[in-house]
This record gives C-alpha cells, structure tokens and sequence, in this order.
C-alpha cells in the first residue's frame, strides 16, 4: 500500500498540474519532489536543491498552498528537505538536509537553507470585510421579467446555499444598463442576510486589476493579496472583460479562482459579453467560467420597462400617470440604467401639485422635454430635411422659399434658423448644411448661426421661436 503522504502528495500533485499551464515547467519542479512524511496536516516533502526550494518559494508557493489546503484543510503545512544526491565516486549518498536533521553529514551551500522558514499556512482567522454592497440594489428592488428570470432565480438559488450550488461559478452577462450590477449586488446582499457570518465581497475586475498591479511591486504584497482573496467565503467580480489582454491578473484570478472553487466558495463574475465573445481572455478561464451556470440579461420588453419605472415611482413616493409612463417606456427601450435617469430627473423637475400639497406630479410635457434632452436627442436621427421642414411650417412658408433668391427678410431669417439648428441637431458638416439649405457655402451657414445666436441672446420674441422651433422638431417623429 502506497504510504499516507505520498498518496496525500500525489493528490496535491494533481491539482498542481491541472493548473500548470506549462507540462514542462511541472515537470521540471515538481516531478523531482517527493513526499517524507506526514504528521496531522504537516506534509514534508523532498527537494533536490536549495535552488528548487527558492524557487518553488518564489513562483508556485500560492498554487502549492492551495493544493495543500484543498487536499489537506485549511489547517494544512507544509516544510522541505533539501535532499541532495550526491555523486562522489561511483557511490551515491543520500542526504537529508533540512529543519530537522540536526548534524547534516555534508555540509550545506548555502547556510540560510538551516534555517528553512516552512511555509505555514495560517489558519484562517475571521475577518471583517466590507462586502462593498450598495443596500438598495436588492432583490426586492430587481423587476423579473422574462428578460431576467433564468439568472434571478439562479441567483436566488446561489443565496439559499452559496458555493454548494451547481451555479458555481455563476457567470452573468448582458449589455451596458441591464442590471449585471443589480443582480449580482442584490445576491451578496441576499447572502449576508441570511449568513452573516459569511466573508462576501463585491469588486469591479479594474478595482482588482489596480490592486493587483499594486500588490506586484512587493513580493510579499502579492502573497498578502492572495492570501486575502482566499479567506473570501462569496467573491463577486463585476466587468470581467476588464481582463482581457492582463495576463498577471487573468493568472493570479486563476489562482484566486481555483482555490475558492475547489474550497466550495462561491464565484460571481459579469461581464458585457457572453464568454464565447470574451477575446483576450485566457482559455483555461473561460474554460473555467462554463463550469458552472451562464445567464444573460437581455434588454428589457415594455411590460417590465413599465413594471420598472413603477417600482421607483412607489419607491420615491412620486405620482406619475399611467400615460406618462407608458410614454417613458416606450421612448426609452434598449436601457435600464437611461430609464432611471429620465425618472430621476423627472423626479427632480416634479411640481407640488396645487390640489395635494404633498405630492408631487409629473405632467406629460416634463416627460417629453426630459426624453428629448436626455434620451432621444443623441440617438433619433434628426435630418436636415425635417429641420427644413418645421421651420417653414412654423412660419408658414413653403418649402421652396428657402431656395427663393428673394431676399425677403421672413425668408432669409427661415433660411438662417434652419441652418442653425441644422448645425445644432445634425452631424453634417457645414457645407453639407449651405448645400442643403438653399445652396449656399459654409461661410454663410456660420454667418447665419452668428446672427441667429445674437438674436436669441437679445430679442426674447425671437428665442421664444426659436424654444417652440426647436420643440417641435424634436416632438416631430
Ligand atoms: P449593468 O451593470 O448591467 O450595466 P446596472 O445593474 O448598473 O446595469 O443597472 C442599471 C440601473 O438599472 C441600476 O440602477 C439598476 O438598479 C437598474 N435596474 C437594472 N435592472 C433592473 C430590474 N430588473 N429592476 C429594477 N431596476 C433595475
Ligand atoms: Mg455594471
């Protein structure tokens, strides 16, 4: 029967070797070490050189120290031998160097290797951490809906029974304002509140990227910041394409990675995109993110468009109609996050109604202004045309007196203000715009823009035009 340790190393061996992206480099340090002893969860092992010891110190003592602990607890240590073969003659003596060998037969190069400080790995000692948890992203402030069923309940299901689930990692993904951030807050939340005691973090992957450049500089900063990471009982990493191309962070959360897995703790990644699409990133991760449960958050439909904007109205004791909201729901479609800021700023542009003093109303018009400036103005294509057009209906000119040679001052001010807001609204360029607006060059549309900015700053009656033209444009569809 193979002996106790060296079954307990052979064990720690594999897990070595299954996170050694390299088969050479394991065999090169690894294969040469052997297992002398064990005594409770002390494991000795043999190497060859002091060099080997140094060198195992310094490159894999995170990845042995996690192999230790996954095979033989958190309480697990480990010290060397240096066990040189020394060839003298045609004789080969073995000999033992090392912490517990009191009068070493040869003497030693390198006299320091006496004083051998074995790793020891601390036991883990409870922590109090801030779990970087915002307490109002919670669950019952997160709208379910078809777009989010899968990944809500699978977070739920990660709460009730965090790393022991089969949704480990959980890995979310979806575009920019779909509430990734949301969920995953709310289920760190949903953890601390039914397991207090449980060591839950929430940190962007550049926050970690950042600490992990800085942890780079000292050595023992980097140990210190493993360390760290893997006393975490729930590690939530928001924006994980963030990696994408950092080879040190990609592999010191390999590590991270490995180790909370293989100790049953929870990993919660998101990301803007689905891992297939995640380029830059390391295969063995992306492996790894597979393991578990793939959720997408897709954009939300306008039943929980409505559903969400209603939440927030209770939420923030606001009165809005059933109109307007579904005005709002059906102008802002792709995002969440765009949703709530024309809530918030409607919010903040409310009235005190004059019949209930303390509530506050929310009229159909505050919508509109607000959807426009904040929402729609950037993305509805506004063209030069329709600029053309509402402004000669508002002055009730046809179409063609903008290309009238008349120089009739009603029509050549409605030339001047199109081109304004041709300037103001569109993309073209300025000579588009002269081409456009009655053929003239791009001198003329900046001349026009000069006076109509002049007139606007002194003539009221003319920004009150002007207000209207440009309210018009934008409500024209
Ligand atoms: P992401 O991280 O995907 O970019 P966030 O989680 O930051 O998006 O969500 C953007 C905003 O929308 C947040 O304020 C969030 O609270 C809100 N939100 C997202 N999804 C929901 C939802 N299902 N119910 C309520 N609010 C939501
Ligand atoms: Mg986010």
């Amino acid at each position: 029967m193979e002996k106790k340790c060296t079954e307990i190393w052979g064990k720690c061996l594999k897990i070595i070797k299954d996170n050694m992206a390299n088969d050479l480099a394991y065999d090169t340090w690894f294969k040469p070490c052997s297992a002398l002893e064990l005594k409770g969860s002390m494991l000795t092992i043999s190497v060859p050189s002091p060099y080997f010891y140094e060198h195992l110190e310094a490159n894999y003592i995170d990845l042995i120290s996690f192999a230790l602990r996954a095979v033989l607890g958190k309480n697990a240590e480990l010290q060397y031998k240096v066990h040189i073969i020394h060839k003298l003659s045609s004789v080969t003596y073995p000999t033992n160097l090392g912490i517990h060998v009191k009068n070493p037969p040869m003497p030693f190069p390198n006299e320091n290797i006496n004083q051998l400080n074995p790793f020891i790995i601390p036991g883990l000692q409870k922590m109090e951490i801030n779990p970087q948890l915002n307490p109002d992203k919670t669950f019952n402030n997160f709208v379910e809906s078809d777009c989010n069923r899968l990944a809500r309940s699978a977070g739920l299901a990660i709460a009730e029974n965090p790393g022991k689930s089969a949704f480990n990692p959980m890995f979310v993904f979806g575009g920019s304002g779909l509430g990734k951030t949301h969920l995953v807050q709310a289920i760190g939340l949903e953890i601390k509140r039914k397991f207090p005691e449980k060591i839950v973090l929430y940190i962007t992957a550049s926050l970690f990227q950042n600490q992990y450049v800085d942890a780079q500089i000292y050595k023992n900063k980097f140990t210190d910041f493993l360390n760290f990471y893997q006393m975490i009982d729930v590690l939530i990493i928001d924006d994980i394409q963030e990696f994408a191309g950092r080879e040190g962070t990609q592999n010191a959360f390999f590590q991270i990675f490995n180790h909370l897995h293989q100790s049953g703790k929870q990993l919660i990644l998101t990301s803007d995109r689905s891992p297939v699409d995640l380029l830059g990133l390391a295969e063995r991760l992306l492996t790894r993110f597979k393991w578990g449960l793939t959720a997408e958050l897709q954009a939300p439909d306008f039943e929980t468009r409505k559903a969400i904007l209603k939440k927030k109205m209770y939420n923030d004791g606001i009165e809005i109609s059933d109109e307007i909201i579904e005005y709002i729901a059906s102008k802002v479609t792709t995002n969440i996050r765009e949703l709530e800021g024309v809530f918030t700023t409607l919010n903040a542009n409310s009235l005190y109604s004059t019949t209930a003093k303390s509530r506050k109303i929310v009229t159909i018009e505050m919508a509109m202004n607000i959807i426009d400036s904040l929402v729609n103005s950037s993305k509805r294509e506004i063209s030069i045309e329709k600029i053309k057009r509402t402004v000669c209906d508002y002055f009730g000119l046809s179409l063609d007196a903008i290309y009238s040679k008349v120089r009739k001052r009603e029509i050549v001010q409605a030339r001047q203000i199109a081109m304004y807001f041709a300037r103001n609204m569109t993309k073209h360029s300025l000579t588009m715009i002269g081409a456009e607006i009655g053929g003239k060059d791009h001198a003329t549309v900046l001349h026009a823009c000069k006076t109509v900015e002049d007139l606007y700053a002194t003539d009221k009656t003319f920004k009150q035009h002007i207000i209207e033209i440009e309210k018009r444009i934008n409500n024209s569809i």
